[in-house]
């Protein structure tokens, strides 16, 4: 028997790997080296590997670390700031004028808290739109989590780089600065049909194309953006993309809640990725996509949590146990959006939505390591008969043990490595105060 090093052994658990089969290993160990996965099999079958550092799962899950597809992870400062209002008046009277007064340095900040939040529940890739964004690269990279990072581009001026064409500017800054980079993969980010000329959706499109970069953009998330889209171009969101040629498979509209017939078949035949965010068109009233006929048409549709100040948080657990429920009871049928199908939004579908389906999402040789254990040895997880079915339905982000992002463990035994955790809390107290104090 020859030895095989690793850096890092995982063992003693339940694997769900993810994989295209949906393989599960009982009693499974997973091999990491440097960043990558060197093997997962049977602990049985993998006698032969050592590694200088060895983390027992206790029987619990070992499984991908979660996607969250749709973020802006620096809105954990703006958590319980407005609630309870229609989307418009919370978005222009509430959340515009906070955000004027963000800065590079705010910004930094509320993003380590949401890296501190999403680690904690198991998240290991988030794909963010937002202000500053060049700080939530850093953020994210100083935490250690993986990130897809877009400066949010629109047409009136921005708090961040004021006239658009410093915008394109400050993207194309971004691609050189974090080109290669192992966590961070730059985005381009237009907000929305209903805030982007079609010059600018063109132009951004255009550079996205040149750099091989994921497109996103927030489409048709309420009623109300989909009649003043009808009523500006004569057209839905989705046709209004369309007709500009900004439709293809490196774009990821999030929300997609109002959609026609057309646009479903759009979405289908341009292979658009879609960010569903159940609990955030929950809370602001504005719908619920049609995930169900989405995935009868082969789209991939990934989760998202969406900002802090319209869920409140940041745990894909509790969005997976929303988005199964919510399809349930709005199409009166049980049997809609399965456990298993949930699962997979949340882990490689969110992955290949982000154009990231060969790097993460699943568990199997060759991926980076992103690797979450969760602790069922609990009340609420026991007995265990089927667990894809407490991950969706009894489990919650408190219920992660471990967290590895690229190799690297990032939370053991639940205690944050990459921060300080208490710092960054104080960090972010001191800028509510601030915002609190008008
Ligand atoms: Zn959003």
């Amino acid at each position: 028997m020859t030895i095989q090093q690793a850096d890092l052994l995982v063992t003693n658990g339940i694997v769900l790997t993810m994989d295209a089969e949906g393989t599960r290993i009982d009693d499974g160990s997973v091999a990491i080296a440097g960043t990558r996965i060197a093997a997962v099999d049977k602990a049985a079958a993998m006698q032969d590997w050592t590694a200088s550092r060895v983390v027992d799962a206790c029987g619990g899950i070992i499984m991908p670390g979660l996607v969250n597809t749709h973020t802006h992870a620096a809105m954990t400062c703006f958590r319980g700031l407005a609630d309870d209002l229609p989307l418009m008046d919370w978005l222009q009277n509430h959340i515009f004028p906070a955000e004027a007064r963000l800065d590079d340095k705010t910004v930094y900040s509320a993003t380590l808290l949401a890296c501190a939040e999403m680690i904690r529940s198991g998240t290991t890739t988030f794909c963010d739109m937002y202000l500053f964004e060049d700080a939530v690269a850093r953020a994210a990279s100083a935490a250690g989590v993986r990130a897809v990072v877009g400066e949010v581009l629109y047409d009136f001026p921005s708090p961040n780089y004021g006239d658009i064409e410093n915008g394109f500017a400050y993207t194309e800054k971004m691609v050189d600065t974090w080109r290669d980079d192992p966590l961070i993969t730059v985005a381009v980010e237009p907000h929305s049909p209903y805030l982007c000329a079609p010059d600018l959706l063109k132009r951004a499109a255009a550079i996205a194309r040149r750099h091989s970069l994921p497109l996103v953009i927030h489409v048709s998330e309420t009623h109300s953006e989909v009649a003043q889209m009808q009523q500006r171009y004569g057209r839905t969101p989705v046709g209004f993309l369309a007709e500009h040629g900004i439709l293809a498979a490196n774009l990821l509209a999030c929300h997609c809640v109002v959609l026609t017939e057309k646009d479903h078949q759009l979405l289908q035949a341009h292979d658009v990725k879609v960010a569903h965010n159940p609990e955030s068109n929950m809370k602001l009233a504005s719908g619920i996509a049609p995930v169900p006929e989405l995935l009868q048409r082969g789209i991939c549709v990934g989760l998202g949590t969406d900002g802090c100040a319209s869920n409140n948080n940041l745990d894909l657990f509790l969005e997976m146990s929303t988005a199964a429920k919510l399809h349930k009871v709005n199409t009166l049928d049980p049997t809609v959006l399965n456990a298993e199908a949930v699962l997979r939004m949340a882990t490689i579908e969110g992955a290949r939505a982000l154009g990231m389906d060969q790097t993460t999402g699943s568990i199997e040789k060759g991926k980076s390591a992103d690797i979450i254990v969760i602790d069922t040895r609990q009340p609420h997880l026991t007995p265990m008969y089927n667990p894809i079915s407490h991950l969706v339905y009894a489990a919650d982000g408190s219920d992660v043990s471990w967290t590895i992002i690229n190799g690297r463990v990032v939370m053991e035994d639940r205690r944050l490595c990459s921060l300080d955790v208490e710092t960054v809390m104080a960090d972010v107290e001191r800028i509510a105060a601030d915002i609190a104090s008008g």
